[in-house]
């Protein structure tokens, strides 16, 4: 919807009074948001509120609508007398803004310390977490064979990254994850979850427990965990089932990159 004239003037209240052109441009907007004028060779740039029209200089806190990012208010009740006008291009501003970040490539992984090729998107086959440093390997340097003065093949079962020996028990590798959680490693503190949703490695089944762990580990920003969270709703582990809830976890796991949460949505959608 356009709320420019054929000549290409907005009929925005403010645009009409300040007699320019404003450049909302292909109906973005009921209201103006910021608008770029240019008077005697000078850009500058003019805000107002999309419902009253009070500029910058009157009110200076003019506040974004946060999901559509589109207009502006000077107040709380300027926002809500415009909603009647505003919902539905809000709506569809916001879906819009959220598929492009639901859709757009993921950011990369990280590189593999050792031999810094990028670690490949898979988890749990092409990459191995270190309980001991808590450094992520790729596969090919865990498994690259290490040799003696002599030339022998040494099979050391040592860490690749910091030479220490990998554990050798589950109680041992939970113990350095425990470490590890101390210093807020989030993968560590996603693993010890997933422990507990299994109970295994020695530490009890408590689906709750491992909830609270994921919500953690994504907050210290291993979005991958946001996929066990979508499948704790979408199975009632430990909270109650809600389809809905799951679908939204696993949309914030792809944006996050997660391969996982991605084939998921493909086959719910
Ligand atoms: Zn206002
Ligand atoms: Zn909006
Ligand atoms: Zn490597
Ligand atoms: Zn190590």
């Amino acid at each position: 919807m356009s709320n420019e004239k054929d000549d290409g003037v907005c009929e925005n209240k403010l645009c009409i009074d300040l007699d320019i052109k404003c450049d909302i441009g292909n109906g973005l907007a009921q209201g103006i948001d910021s608008i770029n004028v240019n008077n005697n060779n000078s850009t500058i740039s003019v805000s107002a509120c999309a419902n009253c029209g009070k500029g910058e200089e009157e009110s200076h806190k003019l506040k974004s609508c946060t999901a559509c990012k589109l207009v502006k208010y000077c107040s709380r009740d300027c926002q809500i007398a415009h909603r009647p006008q505003h919902k539905k291009e809000c709506r569809r501003r916001a879906a819009e803004l959220y598929d492009e970040k639901l859709f757009k490539q993921p950011p990369p992984k990280d590189d593999c310390p050792i031999c810094f090729i990028r670690l490949p998107s898979l988890d749990s086959t092409g990459w191995r977490y270190m309980t001991c440093c808590g450094k992520v390997i790729c596969s090919g340097c865990c498994y690259a064979p290490v040799y003696d003065n002599k030339g022998n093949e040494v099979y050391e079962m040592k860490c690749a990254f910091c030479r220490t020996s990998y554990p050798t028990s589950d109680e041992e590798a939970v113990e350095r994850l425990n470490k590890r959680m101390e210093i807020n490693d989030a993968i560590a503190i996603h693993d010890v979850g997933s422990y507990y949703r299994d109970g295994r490695n020695g530490l009890p089944q408590d689906h709750a427990k491992a909830c609270e762990l994921w919500h953690q580990a994504v907050e210290l920003g291993f979005t991958e965990g946001y996929t066990n969270i979508g499948f704790a709703h979408n199975n009632g582990e430990g909270v109650e089932v809600d389809k809905k809830k799951a679908m939204h976890y696993w949309e914030l796991a792809a944006i996050g990159g997660d391969v996982y949460s991605r084939h998921n949505l493909g086959k719910t959608i």
